[in-house]
């Protein structure tokens, strides 16, 4: 599929990329390793541009969640060190060395199965350890004996076919509650120590993500690892207050007007006839719905801009499109509508939807093309899925 600006895309603007990293980084004291999460296709951005920008600015190493995702980078030529994030099962031992990627190591026996599997070839493999100090996900649990915990990580450090150059966890609520944080925090610091005194230390020990890295600098220690932030987004709308360091909404995501009619007062509105038009009304058919992404829960609720003035979703939003009232507006079919983005946070439409900024970037739909703003035309490439590359339009408004 042939994707354009003709019905519904994304603008990605890389200079606000560049803005939001560097502001990051500039918090980060001097040797201190910056990891930029671009995790599901960077949070719908499009991991390989991303990833190509970040490589580029001097990010010392990537995540993913999973093997396909580090894949995609390395056939696009990301040379930067990747971290996966989640679990890769131990036949693609083979994969995880021939890309030369970092695996996450969180329990024993996934750890002597890629041991074994990385001795057969011959090689060892990057690893970092991962500790649960607290998030009750993945990693060895970290209670209050933390020498127990040690030993069983030095056991693992200790296989002959890995390399454990690093060792992480991740906080559980860095947003919402600073007590628990520093509790896992500590837990975290403990177990560094046991290990210390068995003699096992890493180059690379990592814990803050987004949250963390805004409000928490004593967590810093070799490396951090913000995703959201670095896409222009505070983990907590709560936690955008004045005093944020001014990161930059790299999505904006744009649709256009498909008809405009004034429909009498008494006719309702979409699937359901749920709304019921009060008075006359010039109502504007818009090339989103659900299937871009728009979620179904805004009906009704959602306001978006055209020509900078807010206007009203109304009725249910379908799955292709959805109605807005533009009554006292000049609006014509093809006019340019923002749904999210620089005029509009995203974070007020995840408050109407009940859900976080985070799910609605990554469910923008892979039908909703990805325009780079700041890239030459041949690099408005947006890889979807796996090994299918879809050519962009090469930037300008198409005819409708
Ligand atoms: C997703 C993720 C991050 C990034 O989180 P943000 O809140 O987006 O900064 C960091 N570390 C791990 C382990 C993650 O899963």
């Amino acid at each position: 599929m042939k994707q354009t600006r003709t019905r519904t895309w994304a603008e990605i603007d890389l200079s606000h990329l560049e803005h939001n990293y560097r502001t990051l980084r500039a918090m980060l004291p001097q040797g201190c390793r910056f990891l930029g999460v671009v995790k599901a296709d960077a949070y719908g951005h499009g991991a390989v541009p991303v990833a190509r920008k970040l490589e580029v600015l001097g990010a010392e190493y990537l995540a993913v969640a999973c093997l396909d995702e580090a894949a995609e980078l390395r056939q696009a030529g990301i040379q930067t060190p990747i971290l996966i994030l989640g679990y890769t099962p131990p036949e693609n031992v083979g994969l995880l060395l021939e890309y030369q990627l970092t695996q996450t190591v969180y329990d024993s026996t996934m750890a002597k199965a890629l041991s074994d599997r990385a001795v057969a070839a011959g090689q060892r493999l990057n690893i970092h350890i991962k500790a649960d100090t607290g998030m009750s996900r993945l990693g060895w649990l970290c209670g209050d004996r933390p020498a127990e915990t040690a030993e069983k990580i030095a056991a693992v450090c200790t296989l002959p076919g890995l390399e454990a150059e690093g060792i992480y966890t991740h906080f559980a609520n860095a947003d919402g509650d600073e007590a628990y944080t520093m509790t896992q925090f500590t837990r975290f610091l403990d177990l560094l120590d046991a290990l210390e005194k068995r003699g096992i230390s890493f180059a690379i020990r990592h814990c803050a993500a987004s949250a963390a890295v805004l409000q928490y600098p004593c967590t810093y220690l070799d490396m951090v690892r913000p995703g959201v932030a670095l896409y222009g987004h505070y983990p907590d709308p709560s936690c955008q207050g004045l005093d944020g360091p001014g990161l930059l909404p790299v999505m904006t995501l744009k649709t256009r007007v498909a008809s405009v009619k004034t429909v009498p007062a008494g006719t309702p509105v979409s699937y359901g006839c749920t709304h019921v038009l009060e008075r006359d009304t010039r109502l504007a058919a818009l090339t989103i719905g659900y299937a871009d992404g728009l979620p179904r829960l805004c009906s009704d609720r959602l306001q978006v801009l055209v020509h900078g003035r807010p206007v009203p979703i109304v009725g249910r939003i379908c799955m292709d499109m959805c109605m807005a009232d533009v009554t006292g507006l000049e609006v014509v079919p093809g006019d340019e509508v923002e749904v999210f983005g620089v005029h509009l946070p995203i974070e007020e439409m995840a408050s109407l939807a009940g859900t976080i900024q985070y799910e609605l970037l990554c469910a923008v739909s892979p039908r909703v093309h990805r325009a780079y703003l700041d890239e030459p035309s041949e690099d408005t490439t947006h890889t979807m899925g796996r090994g299918r590359q879809d050519r962009s339009g090469d930037g300008t408004p198409g005819a409708l």
